[in-house]
């Protein structure tokens, strides 16, 4: 099945979206990547829309990504006597350690990295920012504050520190358990949710031993500030707009998007742009117009994948706003701006055999329009070098590894196929050819270009590009050797 669309939907699943019929609507409405929230939900919960996406993906026959969102080290204030105090502008407040229950004076705050970090002058927020304090002092014991705005704070409130960096570990008991959780379902991409550091990715890729991808959200100042070292060491990065927001003024966040963006294309890892995208679907059938520009300007940057949270997980129109979003992302990608910013951002290659196929692939379908450029891809990377330099054709990757082809349904621009590695230069061309005319990819005439390694089976030794002409195609038997994705064919 041709995907008519480069950009990629990731949909959160929630209670609005929880049964087979509702995820199969999802998915065929454009949704690619299905990602499970574990700030929400039970095990139990999580375990049925896992298998429910599976049943999904083995009916429509093409690979789907899963991908568990782990809430991360969430810092909260402790409980209230009155469950909840109406704190004033200008009043002091003390953050403590004394674990009985707060008043309109103070609160517990249970955690000593905080008391650690913290300096005169620093802020603390209070549930994603509504309430704002000052800190005046900070001892061991206490942090005095003042409130900046007149507000409600209540039990359990989420609290953010953003100008202080904490030496806090990056996985709670709870995102290990979630985790393993995950890891036991079998899923694809794993995000980890408040990374600080370079650090926190490795820690999680020790416990992950490859057995899932990971993505690093970013959402703290620290993250920014580290991202360089960071997309070194993950497979793919969020931009989390709702958290990053609420610890960075609301005009820094577009500036530090586009950053993130390019950054990201730029080492050849998938970027996904999240949260509020079509809010207002949460309650109404269609989007307001600002909403569409802002799911416009992701495409207009080449970011891989649009995600839509509350949207799909728990709103009234989760299948329209998948929709509409697909709508948004064709109707941004047949703008001819659209295809001169992707060469305006001409990737900056490195000096190997892949990339050096990247950019003739780019230049052939610039030249030649193609039905489509077919990869051999055993880790994925290979497909994923060509996506980075974002060429004019769709990309359809063969892979013998449904891991991999589940993985790359993230990817910018990437169709993948579960297919027998070819042995010879014929049987490049001819399973290509056969693979790509299943995915009604030759139906325009138009020639492929394939792209492969030999010989073959070794990651990243790409080294071979051949143009196929429709003529040379339409001679080739049915001897079909590549597959749909079909459930269980392989771990
Ligand atoms: P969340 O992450 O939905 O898990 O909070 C995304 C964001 O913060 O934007
Ligand atoms: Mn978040």
């Amino acid at each position: 099945m041709q995907r008519s669309r480069a950009t990629k939907i990731l949909a959160t699943l929630g209670p609005a979206s929880s049964t087979e019929a509702a995820i199969e609507a999802l998915a065929r409405a454009g949704a690619d990547v299905f990602r499970l929230n574990f700030s929400h939900g039970s095990h139990a919960d999580h375990a049925a829309r896992h298998a429910a996406v599976r049943a999904v993906e083995a009916k429509l026959g093409r690979p789907v990504g899963i991908l568990i969102d782990l809430q991360g080290p969430k810092l909260r204030v402790g409980t209230f006597t009155n469950g909840r105090e109406e704190i004033g502008q200008g009043q002091q407040f003390c953050f403590d350690r004394d674990c009985a229950a707060g008043d309109r004076n103070r609160v517990f705050l249970p955690h000593p990295e905080i008391f650690a970090a913290l300096q005169p002058g620093h802020h603390l927020l209070i549930d994603d920012g509504k309430l704002r304090f000052k800190v005046l002092t900070v001892s061991d014991q206490c942090i005095a504050t003042e409130a900046l705005v007149t507000g409600v704070i209540s039990d359990r409130k989420g609290v953010s520190v953003p100008e202080a960096s904490l030496s806090i570990a990056a996985l709670s008991p709870k995102d290990r358990d979630d985790l393993e959780f995950g890891l036991s379902l079998g899923i694809d991409w794993v995000a980890l949710s408040f990374v600080q550091r370079a650090q926190d990715v490795l820690e999680a890729k020790s416990l992950i031993r490859g057995r899932a991808a990971v993505m690093a959200k970013i959402e703290k100042p620290q993250a920014v500030d580290n991202i360089a070292s960071i997309i070194e060491v993950v497979d793919a990065i969020m931009v989390a707009r709702g958290d990053l927001g609420v610890e960075m003024p609301p005009e820094d966040v577009p500036l530090v998007q586009k950053r993130l963006v390019r950054l990201s294309r730029d080492a050849g890892k998938p970027v996904v742009v999240a949260t509020q995208m079509l809010e207002s679907m949460i309650s109404t059938p269609t989007p307001t117009r600002a909403e569409a520009s802002d799911v416009a300007t992701a495409v207009y940057d080449g970011a891989d994948a649009v995600m839509l949270s509350a949207e799909s997980a728990s709103g009234a129109y989760p299948v329209d706003a998948v929709a509409m979003m697909a709508r948004i992302v064709r109707r941004t990608e047949a703008d001819p701006l659209q295809r001169q910013l992707m060469n305006a951002v001409a990737a900056q290659h490195s000096a190997n055999p892949t990339d050096a196929i990247g950019a003739a692939i780019n230049t052939v379908s610039d030249v030649l329009p193609l039905g489509a450029a077919v990869t051999y891809t055993s880790s994925g990377a290979t497909a994923q070098r060509i996506s980075r330099v974002r060429p004019r054709s769709p990309i359809l990757s063969l892979t013998p590894n449904v891991d991999v082809a589940r993985r790359l349904a993230l990817v910018w621009g990437v169709s993948s196929r579960v297919s027998a590695d070819a042995q010879s230069i014929e049987d490049i061309v001819a399973i290509a050819s056969d693979a790509a005319q299943a995915e009604g990819l030759c139906e325009n005439g138009r020639p492929l270009v394939v792209a492969a390694g030999v010989p073959f089976g070794k990651p990243g030794s790409t080294n071979l590009m051949r143009i196929v002409w429709p003529s040379e195609i339409a001679a080739e038997s049915s001897t079909n050797e590549s597959q749909p994705y079909q459930a269980g064919a392989a771990s």
